[in-house]
């Protein structure tokens, strides 16, 4: 939430400047993605542009066709089976003759696959930056305090590059190398940066946090377009919209859309200032493919205590690898409950996030589970183009709520799903995109 201003003489400027030569360039030589050991050192990165997806895992994420695996099983009923109308719903199930031409010709984009939803906290600070303690600090307190499956500490660009000559970048990624055990918790370390100071008035035209990265963007950039090239320019990293609308200024020009960009840019929090749910729709609009993720921001020793906010990562399993796979795939949401879940799909086999192409119809199915008892669901909704409600069902404080909405495509759209909590807990799904 906070607003990072930094005071920035000439003389700061050229200290940053001169780090960022001596640790941005050759000086971070860390693998740049998913390591489930510490392997620190084994790779050569040189430079932010350097990185490059280490293995055939990650090697088929690249490119236009986000879709993993869209070709292999597309149509096939064996993912996510369950999704149905329940009792409660008063939409209509689609037609079979309706359902059956579309899974009998999938067209193409459709992700699919077998997922379950871990729950991380992906943007907090320690007294690398402006907050408290260590990074090795909030790996401990997220997984034997808050219970978090993920912990991703995000500390402020700039900062990283102050305080010569410890290398806190390095020293991050080895506590989270140390934290890491696969399967049960995930540690990892991205950064924040804060682009765009507007002189003279240092207005931020918006934070981003980086993950995946080979090494520290350079630290002094003096607009969020140069921030854009950066993101762009590397092709192993993940971009994310930090607190939206925090401070009004924080809306990247009304999210200007570049296309090149929009391939790393594939994540957008709702923790921010005010009702962000606009700004989404805005970026929807705008063209960004970006999922929902909803983070602490901590600058306090409370990493996953802070409050309930969570992102939910459909993964397949709890590594490094299957989170770069989610995130690049677009397959999360967020929610103001610790343990609530929310899911979208196309025509039952179709995850949120697919970029469908060739569907002339589509049915979508929303999924919302809370484990916990009395802790239900008031009402699923469906969203389009512009934040035009399509459709809703009542859940009747209902704990596991479904719901199903038959829907033409008649030209490039969106989709995108809530739930309402009978406590006013919010949760938003990521958005399946179509053209016919
Ligand atoms: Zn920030
Ligand atoms: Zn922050």
């Amino acid at each position: 939430m906070r607003a990072l201003v930094l005071s920035r003489g000439p003389l700061a400027l050229a200290v940053a400047l001169f780090l960022a030569q001596a640790c941005g360039g050759g000086g971070d030589a860390s693998s740049p993605l998913p390591s489930e050991t510490g392997d620190s050192g084994a790779e050569d990165a040189t430079a932010p542009d350097a990185g490059q997806p280490p293995d055939s895992a990650l090697a088929d994420q690249q490119g236009p066709d986000v879709a993993p695996d869209a070709t292999a099983d597309a149509g096939q009923p064996d993912a996510a089976g369950d999704v149905a109308v329940d009792q409660g719903a008063s939409v209509d199930a689609p037609e079979d003759g309706e359902a059956g031409a579309d899974s009998a010709q999938p067209g193409v984009g459709c992700a699919t696959g077998q997922y379950q939803a871990y729950f991380g906290d992906l943007h907090a600070h320690t007294s690398y930056s402006d907050g408290q303690q260590t990074p090795a600090d909030a790996f401990a307190y997220a997984r034997d305090v808050a219970g978090l499956d993920i912990m991703v500490v995000t500390d402020h660009l700039e900062q990283l590059y102050w305080v010569p000559p410890v290398d806190r970048w390095g020293e991050c990624r080895s506590q989270a190398d140390a934290a890491n055990q696969p399967g049960s918790f995930l540690a990892d370390c991205g950064f924040e940066y804060g682009s765009g100071f507007i002189l003279p008035t240092f207005q931020s035209t918006g934070h981003n946090n980086v993950f995946f990265s080979p090494s520290l963007f350079p630290a002094v950039q003096t607009d969020f377009h140069d921030f854009y090239g950066s993101l762009a320019g590397c092709s192993s990293c993940i971009g994310q919209f930090n607190h939206p609308g925090d401070g009004a200024q924080q809306t990247w020009n009304d999210f200007e859309y570049r296309a090149d960009v929009d391939e790393n840019m594939n994540l957008f929090e709702f923790n921010g200032g005010g009702d962000v749910w606009p700004l989404f729709i805005q970026a929807l609009d705008a063209g960004w493919h970006v999922s929902p993720m909803m983070n602490q921001d901590n600058h306090s020793a409370d990493w996953g205590t802070a409050n309930d906010n969570r992102s939910g990562l459909f993964m397949s399993e709890l590594t490094r690898t299957a989170l770069y796979e989610a995130m690049k795939s677009r397959r999360t949401f967020m929610t103001e409950d610790k343990n609530a879940s929310i899911r979208l799909m196309a025509n039952d086999v179709c995850w949120m996030g697919s970029m469908l192409q060739g569907y002339g119809s589509l049915t979508l199915s929303v999924m919302a589970d809370d484990a916990d008892a009395g802790d239900g669901f008031d009402a699923i909704e469906l969203y389009g183009p512009g934040g035009t409600m399509l459709g809703t069902v009542a859940c009747n404080g209902q704990q596991s709520c479904a719901a199903s909405f038959p829907e033409t495509v008649s030209g490039s759209v969106w989709y995108v799903a809530r739930a309402r909590q009978s406590d006013g807990d919010l949760l938003v799904s990521a958005p399946i995109w179509a053209q016919p």
